[in-house]
């Protein structure tokens, strides 16, 4: 048994247990592979994280995330499936590109906070988060937006990238944080600010091709 099949060891103990579609045995829902007889399985509707085998939290080990991932992808890559029924080449191909979709959702923070805010938080804010009309953010951005236009030098433009950057750095803790103490409210706050400085440097790496 490879890693990649093994990963239900971190399986939580309430997940759902079905069967599989070859040999019947029972299997936790969202494993990429039956643990008796190997066969891939349909993609089941579960979150990005059962689906990877991670914990559903913010704080993510980016080591453990990219090993499952790649051992995943490698376990169905094509050529594996080269000589396989089309039952099981069409299985294969709708877990690459499901664990693709959950892989680069978990990997990058704000993603990952707006997927955790869904997924734990239907009840306090069920659209997600989004509060992108924030009055004192978009006062702020206004402000800012100003600033980088009127900023002619590269090293003006990169005070504020650093600022941002910074600020990134201290949002994260933060949001981790809100998670940690099931503050779903604060997370989706630092979460919009979060998208706000995310978009920031976006402009920032714009402004900076224009000025010399
Ligand atoms: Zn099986």
């Amino acid at each position: 048994m490879n890693n990649a099949e093994n990963i239900s060891n971190t399986y939580k103990e309430s997940a759902q247990v079905v069967p599989c579609w070859s040999c019947h045995g029972p299997l936790t829902a969202g494993l990429a592979f039956c643990p008796t007889c190997k066969a891939v399985q349909q993609p089941a509707s579960v979150d990005h994280f059962i689906r990877l085998g991670l914990a559903s939290d913010f704080d993510v080990d980016l080591t453990m995330l990219d090993k499952v991932y790649f051992e995943l992808q490698r376990a169905l890559h094509p050529d594996r499936f080269a000589t396989r029924t089309a039952k099981e080449k069409m299985y294969s191909q709708a877990q690459a590109t499901a664990i693709n979709d959950a892989y680069e959702t978990i990997k990058n923070p704000l993603k990952r906070a707006d997927y955790l805010i869904h997924i734990k938080g239907v009840n306090v804010t069920p659209d997600g988060c989004n509060l992108v009309n924030d009055p004192s953010i978009l006062m702020e951005a206004m402000e800012v937006r100003e600033k980088l236009s009127a900023a002619e030098t590269i090293s003006a433009v990169d005070e504020i990238a650093n600022n941002a950057r910074e600020e990134i750095k201290d949002v994260i803790v933060g949001i981790s944080l809100a998670f940690k103490g099931d503050d779903i409210e604060g997370a989706c706050q630092l979460t919009t600010r979060l998208k706000y400085l995310t978009k920031l440097l976006d402009e920032v790496r714009q402004r900076r091709t224009q000025v010399s």
